[in-house]
């Protein structure tokens, strides 16, 4: 950029000038010399303002290369400048995030610190109210602590008055003390006398076992005289349908305070052959059975049971003792035995009770030296075959037979096969009642109901023995259901039924017979005649006792078979009555 501006000055006054000098003096037509200088003068003109121009243009160019080169430095700093622009904005936008994330942060803080303050006032508000209710204490306890040094003030004047009767004590101790030393003279000497006392005790023990031996005689000779063979009468009550329509029992009346005699009336409406009864009005519809008890239908289990515990306490003195419950089918034999399905502690059953006394006396044995153990066994006859009651169902096939074996010289009759579990508890007891009687319910047929076509044998084997005095005993208590007296006509039977029949009838009055022959005194007892009495032999006769309730139904619609029952318990009855009279002479 050298420019030349002077240079376009002088041209420009170059060019006015010749134009001047072109007006001032224009050269005439002829004078070519001064033309040709002029021209030769314009051209010269010409050349320098040439010259002049070029140099112009030069310099443009100059100035044109400058400014490009200028203008491509500025592009390279626009492209830098843009590039920085898009750098910061980057960095803008990071920064923005930043400070999104530190306000999230900030706000979470705050709600934190907002909590914190709230927790921090409610404690504050808690704080407050313990320490209102710790102010309250505190006054509380101030009053108190004023009520307590009261109180003390109180005591220590009270603790003066103590002091004083301490030292009364005190001396009274010293007299009691000395009055102690003639007691412990005084225990010295009734320790003598006890040891006197217990020498005579043990004498006065040893007396008692002999007596025991004495009473277990007396006992017997009791029993004896009572008649080894007893008959009971048990007339049971109305029940449901029988009394639902207030009806009363009129035709059996308990005339007698001693209960031992039951009138019959409208004996008459019975065909009976009047021998063979022990009637005391003969001509009359009324008449007297006689038997050593007659229970009314108010009497109570525990009323029957008073009257059979003499004897059951005879089969823990080592005798064989047999009850049976002879009766029709519905007179209550189960319900006298066993009780009803389910028992309580006034119906509980003789089995039952007999059971619950044998334990009792056991135990009270122990003091004089006896230990006893007691094996039960409970078996049906059925059609003249035993079957065990309490045998597992799964042992059905098992066959039971009657053995005689030599214990102790002295033969015994066994039924082999039995299960005898040795019974220590009455609970063990009721559950083998319940045993035997699902057993026998598993048994039945369709013929009668099983449970009154078959008799049932209860038996308890007791073995004393004494350790004191080594005596031994060994006594059987058997109780006995029998099947119902009812007299069936065989005519109507056929197959099973009519062999069922059969079999009570012949052993119902096998039983009868044995019962006479032995009160008869006969040589010949017909014991194999039948199952049951084949294997009750040991217990019947002899020594052993007999007891026979005959189980008698209220109602008019059973009279005449109560009147045959009554007829086979006097029988019996009559065998009792000569025994007992022979053993009084
Ligand atoms: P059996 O064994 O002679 O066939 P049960 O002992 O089964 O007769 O008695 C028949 C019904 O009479 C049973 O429902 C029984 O509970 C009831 N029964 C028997 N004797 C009495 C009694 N003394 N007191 C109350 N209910 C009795
Ligand atoms: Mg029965």
């Amino acid at each position: 950029m050298t420019g030349k501006p002077g240079a376009t000055a002088k041209t420009a006054g170059g060019e006015a000038s010749s134009a001047a000098n072109n007006k001032k003096a224009k050269r005439p037509a002829w004078d070519l010399k001064g033309r040709v200088e002029d021209m030769e003068k314009e051209l010269r003109n010409r050349g320098s303002k040439n010259t002049a121009l070029e140099d112009m243009i030069n310099t443009n160019n100059d100035r044109i290369q400058s400014l490009e080169s200028l203008n491509s430095q500025l592009k390279g700093t626009v492209a830098e400048k843009e590039e920085q622009t898009s750098e910061a904005s980057a960095t803008i936008r990071q920064l923005k995030l930043k400070l999104q994330e530190s306000e999230d942060e900030l706000a979470t803080s705050t709600r934190r610190l907002q909590q914190k303050l709230e927790d921090m006032e409610h404690s504050h508000t808690t704080l407050q109210r313990k320490h209102t209710s710790l102010e309250g204490d505190f006054a509380a306890s101030t009053q108190e602590c004023a009520g307590l040094k009261a109180t003390v003030a109180q005591m220590t004047s009270a603790q003066a008055g103590v002091q004083a009767q301490l030292s009364a004590t005190q001396l009274n101790l010293q007299q009691a003390l000395e009055a102690g030393k003639l007691k412990d003279e005084e225990i010295a000497q009734l320790k003598d006398a006890i040891a006197r006392h217990e020498a005579t005790i043990e004498e006065k023990e040893a007396k008692i076992r002999d007596d025991e031996g004495v009473r277990r005689k007396l006992h017997n000779t009791i029993q004896e005289l009572k008649g080894n063979i007893r008959v009971f009468c048990r007339v049971r009550p109305l029940l449901g349908e029988e009394c639902a329509h207030g009806e009363e029992i009129q035709h059996l009346n308990f005339p007698d305070d001693d209960g031992k005699v039951l009138e019959v009336d409208k004996m008459a409406e019975c065909s009976l052959n009047e021998s063979t009864i022990n009637a005391s009005r003969r001509g009359n519809s009324k008449h007297e059975f006689q038997f050593d008890r007659v229970f009314s239908p108010t009497s109570t289990q525990q009323d029957v049971f008073d009257e059979i515990s003499q004897l059951v306490q005879s089969s823990l003195d080592g005798y064989n003792v047999c009850i049976f419950a002879y009766g029709q089918t519905g007179s209550g034999k189960t319900y006298t035995m066993e009780g009803p399905d389910e028992p309580d502690y006034e119906t509980m059953g003789m089995i039952p009770r007999a059971v619950q006394q044998v334990f009792d006396t056991a135990q009270e044995l122990t003091d004089k030296g006896w230990e006893y153990k007691m094996e039960a066994s409970f078996v049906e006859i059925y059609n003249e075959t035993i079957r065990d009651l309490l045998g597992s169902s799964s042992n059905k096939d098992v066959k039971h037979d009657i053995k005689m074996v030599d214990a102790k010289k002295t033969s015994e009759v066994t039924v082999t096969n039995l299960e005898r579990p040795i019974v220590t508890s009455q609970s063990q007891v009721s559950n083998l009642l319940k045993k035997a009687s699902h057993n026998r319910a598993v048994a039945a047929t369709n013929c009668n109901e099983r449970s009154s076509r078959s008799h049932s044998v209860f038996c308890l084997k007791l073995s004393g023995n004494n350790k004191l005095t080594g005596e031994t005993c060994q006594g059987t208590l058997n109780l006995v259901d029998l099947a119902g007296s009812e007299r069936l006509s065989s005519s109507g039977s056929t197959g099973e039924c009519l062999k069922e029949t059969k079999s009570i009838n012949k052993s119902l009055s096998n039983l009868g017979n044995v019962i006479m022959a032995l009160g008869n005194k006969e040589s010949h007892i017909p014991y194999r005649n039948s199952k049951l009495t084949h294997m009750l032999q040991n217990s019947l006769g002899g020594n052993s006792k007999t007891l026979m309730f005959v189980n008698v139904s209220p109602t008019e619609d059973h009279l005449q078979e109560s009147v045959c029952s009554l007829r086979f318990a006097t029988k019996v009855n009559q065998c009792n009555i000569g025994t007992a009279q022979k053993k009084v002479k």
